[in-house]
């Protein structure tokens, strides 16, 4: 076995410093559930480990009093589920965090983490692209603002350079009336990450005829990355949700996704689990949105 350097990084600067220094021989290193397995599989032998998981501001979860959520990239999975100001604002991330497999995975596992390995099947993914997410990114002279719906490139290629990392997402307030929920079709034990098909909603409807004002999408399992199906999107505003629209819907959506078949499911298979997830989340949301503020309390 080839050595391997570590660096235990006690602030932002530091890790994108040693990531400068390294000039792409390094990884960063979070709870390293995906990178133990990589390493272990032999697909992965990295000459520099950064960790970051002891960075405080990447450990911090803030909620503004008007609702706007910022998560630090090194905050797990558990500690997303268990925060009541998150699920107060939007119970959405709340749900996605708790469907993640089962306690050892949510305990070590990070947003941050999950986010930038950019796994088709990730669940954080999914969430941010519906609720227009920001990613702030750190790199060795500034910080830069990514949007989700463009950070996700190719299959587990993000937008980061090699001397960046992910510092935290940002999510904006939702507004009044508007309703998120999310969705998962997992035929498999939670220790088995293989085949699942996830949506995420956030829906914001028109007080006056209830049709749908504005609303964001993303799915999970439903391609090489974590989709934004746009024309989905634009065909469903100004739309009510009805047996008329859902049949619409199904339509442009098996078009505009491209599930990868596997030892489970066809991929026409999955093209049909996703608009019956979909419908199902898009229901859920429209219900939440009547309580507003994305559905929470
Ligand atoms: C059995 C099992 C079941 C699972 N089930 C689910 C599931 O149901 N849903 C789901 O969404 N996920 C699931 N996962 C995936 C799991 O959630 C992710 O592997 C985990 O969140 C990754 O986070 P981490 O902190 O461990 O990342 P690490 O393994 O530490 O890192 C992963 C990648 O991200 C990079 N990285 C980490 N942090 C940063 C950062 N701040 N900036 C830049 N790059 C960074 C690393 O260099 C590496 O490339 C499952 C995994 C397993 C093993």
């Amino acid at each position: 076995m080839s050595d391997c350097r570590f660096t235990a990084a006690k602030t932002v600067e530091e890790a994108v410093a040693s990531l400068a220094e390294a000039r792409g021989e390094a990884h960063i290193i979070a709870g390293g559930v995906a990178l133990a397995i990589l390493m272990n599989e032999g697909l992965l032998q990295p000459s520099w480990l950064i960790d970051v998981s002891r960075v405080t501001e990447l450990n911090c979860i803030e909620v503004g009093d008007d609702g706007a959520i910022r998560i630090g990239a090194a905050v797990t999975h558990s500690e997303v589920a268990a925060s009541t100001d998150i699920a107060a604002s939007c119970p959405m991330l709340t749900e996605m965090a708790t469907e993640i497999a089962c306690g050892r995975v949510m305990n070590r596992g990070t947003i941050g983490g999950n986010i930038c390995l950019a796994d088709p099947q990730g669940d954080p993914p999914v969430a941010m692209l519906a609720l227009d997410a920001t990613f702030r990114v750190a790199g060795p002279s500034a910080t830069r603002d990514v949007p989700a719906r463009s950070f996700f490139e190719d299959l587990y290629t993000t937008a980061l350079a090699e001397d960046e990392l992910l510092q935290e997402v940002i999510i904006a307030a939702p507004t009044a009336g508007c309703g998120t929920a999310f969705g998962k079709y997992a035929a498999r034990k939670a220790m088995d990450y293989s085949s699942t098909i996830s949506a995420a909603v956030s829906l914001e409807r028109d007080p006056g005829d209830g049709s749908i004002a504005d609303i964001g999408i993303g799915l999970g399992g439903c391609g090489v990355i974590p989709i934004w199906p746009e024309m989905t999107e634009t065909l469903l505003r100004g739309r009510r949700l009805n047996d008329e629209t859902f049949a619409v819907m199904r339509d442009v959506l098996v078009q505009e996704i491209e599930p990868i078949g596997d030892s489970l499911y066809s991929a026409d298979y999955k093209r049909h689990v996703a608009s019956v997830i979909l419908k199902r989340t898009l229901k859920i949301a429209e219900q939440r949105s009547v309580a507003g503020k994305g559905g929470g309390s």
